[in-house]
């Protein structure tokens, strides 16, 4: 198994190489050569097992045979050990034909814990191997900055600077990062916005001096390994008892369309999905997608669920890829022409091709907190309002009896404990393994946005020679 670029012009890589690299040399996204498929028989063999074991599975066929069997299987029993569920993802029921799937069972609350916990040891086991290390850098507007350092603390190969927008991540966000004390975890809080933090990390991936002494990788949602690690849940509650006989329709709350293309990438491999729905906030670009075949770009609003204030979904350019057969010349004219016009506009017959697998639907804020209130009052539940807004598209869309509807929980309502509260009057607890979170010492360093002073510091930091 080897990977292609998405441009059509970056050298076929196989796993390792891909999960170092993030992005392609042409600028495209890595993607597998040729989708490996399961059986039906291969799916019934799984029902039974344990996560891990499901895991091991599905994900082996996108190795290559470039970690051994052995190996993987050790990385992923440690990986989902770090779940605090015995089922890591479990599937509760949501009233009638209706499940919410649980993915927020990780240690910083949220979805992304499922496949960055699975990365940061996946670095290590290749790096120790090829006897090098890394330096992560990155920038966060919250969830994904959490999720990369409690990843990647304590990793002997790893080094990680996290970038975030001083006074503009919530105080439970910016805990779940300034509070972890490993040594290869450095916490940058930077003067500006997170567009800024986001431009300061960009400047310094272009920084070929930079580069030259210092290899550099990223761990947002591009990675390839972050949508293999992604599969498995779809698989998983695919096989759970209730669900037998079914195919569901998942619904994901999306922003980057990370998330919800594993979904897709579950179905090319053979698993019965009946329909993937994609909700969005006000920030519906994809949503708008999905109703016109016309992708526009608007400006970004903040809204209650953060994690899905995007201006474009980068992981949409792996679907635009399937969805020109592959065609590796033909996505990158759609996405120069998309970059000067701020407009993409796929042809009538693959509209309606994407929407035989997809739909879309929007939710605001009023509407999102409605919902929370909603579930709480029919099942007792608190949702999160990312979770909230998956729920909406769901149910919008319609669950039937042979395909019952499957809502993503991407986040833990005490992650988002103002407007849970604001909602329902409750206020949502940390669990118990974060209890004293708001006790703990915080460390970081303020700098200005400006790149000259973070490049001196993350220099200093590794202890570059000559740094300033
Ligand atoms: C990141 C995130 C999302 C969006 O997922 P994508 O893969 O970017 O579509 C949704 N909900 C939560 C809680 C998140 O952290």
């Amino acid at each position: 198994m080897r990977y292609v670029s998405t441009r059509g012009a970056a050298p076929a890589l196989p796993f390792d190489d891909v999960l170092l690299a993030g992005l392609a040399e042409d600028g495209g996204l890595y993607v597998p050569e040729a989708w490996p498929s399961l059986s039906p028989a291969d799916f019934d063999a799984m029902r039974g097992l344990g996560y891990a074991e499901v895991a091991v599975r599905v994900m082996a066929p996108y190795l290559g045979g470039r970690i051994a069997e052995e190996d993987f299987a050790a990385i992923i029993a440690d990986t989902y050990a770090a779940f605090d569920h015995p089922e890591v993802a479990p599937l509760v029921p949501l009233g009638a034909d209706a499940y919410l799937l649980e993915l927020f069972h990780g240690p910083t609350l949220a979805f992304k814990d499922c496949a960055l916990q699975l990365l940061g040891r996946l670095f290590d086991h290749v790096l120790a191997r090829r006897g090098e290390r890394i330096t992560i850098i990155g920038a966060t507007s919250g969830d994904t900055g959490s999720a990369a350092i409690e990843a990647c603390r304590g990793r002997e190969a790893v080094e990680i600077f996290m970038l975030h927008p001083q006074g503009r991540v919530s105080e439970v966000q910016r805990r779940q990062m300034t509070t972890v004390t490993a040594d290869n975890v450095h916490n940058l809080a930077i003067e500006g916005t997170f567009d800024d933090c986001q431009d300061l990390v960009k400047a310094l991936f272009n920084d070929r001096a930079l580069r030259a002494e210092l290899p550099l990788a990223a761990v947002n949602s591009i990675n390839w390994a972050r949508i293999m690690a992604q599969i498995v849940y779809y698989v998983w509650a695919a096989l759970r008892p209730a669900l037998s006989g079914c195919a569901p329709v998942f619904a994901v709350p999306t922003g980057n369309f990370g998330n919800v293309f594993a979904g897709d990438c579950a179905r090319r491999m053979g698993l019965p999905v009946k329909h993937l729905v994609v909700g969005s906030n006000r920030n519906d670009i994809l949503t708008r997608f999905f109703e016109t075949g016309v992708m526009e770009i608007h400006g970004v609003h903040p809204t209650l669920s953060p994690s899905m204030d995007i201006q474009v979904s980068s992981n949409f350019e792996r679907q635009l890829f399937e969805l020109y057969d592959r065609d590796g010349l033909a996505v990158d004219g759609l996405l120069r022409a998309f970059r000067e016009t701020g407009e993409l506009r796929v042809d009538p017959a693959r509209w309606q091709a994407v929407r035989e697998t997809f739909s879309g639907y929007r939710l605001d804020d009023e509407g999102t907190k409605r919902m929370i209130k909603t579930i709480h009052d029919e099942t007792g539940m608190l949702v999160d309002p990312h979770t909230a807004v998956g729920i909406h598209a769901g149910r919008a869309h319609g669950p039937t009896a042979d395909a019952p509807l499957v809502a993503l929980a991407t986040a833990h309502p005490a992650k988002f404990p103002d407007a849970v509260e604001a909602a329902t009057g409750v206020r949502p607890a940390l669990p118990e393994r974060l209890a004293d979170l708001f006790e703990r010492e915080e460390s970081y360093d303020m700098l200005p946005n400006d790149v000259a002073a973070v490049r001196g510091h993350i220099r200093a930091k590794i202890g570059l020679a000559g740094a300033a």
